[in-house]
């Protein structure tokens, strides 16, 4: 995950990554990283502090509940093998691929339009991340639906690499979608990020948290109570299926036939959002009361990471003859 905005994640980050690596990490040898080069590629001209940006985003991590015992939690930078790696990657990956990119395009035109510079790290991020993927010669990427042509890319480059220097270095990484397939919408009825200011964040107080729910897109001709809403087109309705689901649909009813109104649904899922955070809010005061802690978690996290990418790179290296 990249540390961009302040490095907090959201309910979309929560639901849509960080819980199903929490639900793998007792299964798998997992490597959980916050990209901070990578939220260069959009964030270089801005001079954000990045290193608080990454302690807010590993402080996230372990109050969720990852498990720095269970698998590696590090800053991409304290790992420099990912810069060599993406360097070597980037000799053999002809540009006419990461110009095809559907992201790329996008953030092209969205960039051109403000009339600025596309940077060349911007082109490569593919390439970075298939390092950050194959550096630890890694089966799976848990990832949202969203990323899935970028794990495609990854195969192709693992794919190229190992026939030019014929020797099977790299596996070919595997796209594992979340059971979570869906998106969480963000209050204004659009994806849930932290680019459109539309996020609840897992460091919100409660107070915030309903302030924000209170603000939520709902059926805009639901002006009363007993006016039919439609659960399918609100956000308060939507969140409250992801964070309710035994329930929802009693709740979704009672909507659709005009028996409560949206500042009951609106009270009650606030209530039921910070009940669910309650334990991560708890853990975030105690591990921001104690930077020495994180700090300890990343460097561990780092030793573990560079351990497995300097085997990784000692093969590179002599296959590719440049030792
Ligand atoms: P943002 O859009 O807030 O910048 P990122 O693009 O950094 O989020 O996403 C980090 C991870 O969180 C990715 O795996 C992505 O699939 C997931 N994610 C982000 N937003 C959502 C959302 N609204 N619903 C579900 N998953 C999401």
């Amino acid at each position: 995950m990249q540390p961009t905005g302040g490095g907090r994640l959201h309910l979309g980050n929560l639901e849509g990554a960080l819980r199903p690596w929490i639900q793998r990490q007792d299964d798998y040898e997992m490597f959980c990283m916050i990209a901070d080069w990578h939220s260069l590629t959009t964030i270089a001209e801005k001079r954000v502090n990045l290193a608080e940006a990454s302690r807010q985003t590993a402080i996230d991590y372990l109050s969720a509940g990852l498990d720095p015992d269970k698998c590696a939690i590090f800053r991409q930078s304290d790992v420099p093998e990912h810069a060599e790696l993406h360097l070597l990657l980037s000799m053999v990956t002809p540009v006419g691929w990461l110009e095809r990119v559907p992201t790329y395009k996008e953030k092209r035109d969205l960039i051109k339009e403000n009339d600025t510079q596309v940077s060349y790290g911007l082109l490569g991020y593919p390439v970075l991340q298939t390092a950050d993927i194959i550096l630890y010669r890694a089966h799976a990427v848990p990832v949202g639906r969203d990323q899935a042509a970028h794990i495609e890319i990854s195969r192709e480059i693992a794919r190229r690499f190992n026939r030019l220097v014929e020797a099977e270095i790299f596996p070919e990484p595997e796209a594992v979608i979340n059971e979570f397939s869906g998106e969480v919408p963000g209050m204004d009825g659009r994806k849930m990020s932290k680019s459109y200011d539309n996020a609840i964040y897992l460091s919100d107080t409660p107070k915030q948290t309903q302030k924000k729910v209170n603000s939520a897109f709902t059926t805009p001709t639901k002006i009363h109570a007993t006016d039919p809403g439609i659960p399918e087109g609100c956000v308060a309705c939507q969140l409250r299926r992801v964070y309710d689901p035994a329930h929802f649909l009693t709740q979704w009813e009672e909507c659709r036939a005009g028996q409560r109104g949206c500042g009951q649904s609106k009270k009650e899922l606030a209530e039921i959002i910070n009940t669910t955070l309650e334990p991560i809010r708890a853990r975030r005061a105690q591990l921001e009361a104690d930077p020495p802690a994180v700090e300890s978690v990343l460097r561990q996290g780092a030793e573990k990471a560079r351990a497995a990418a300097s085997e990784t790179m000692t093969l590179v290296r002599r296959a590719m003859q440049i030792r």
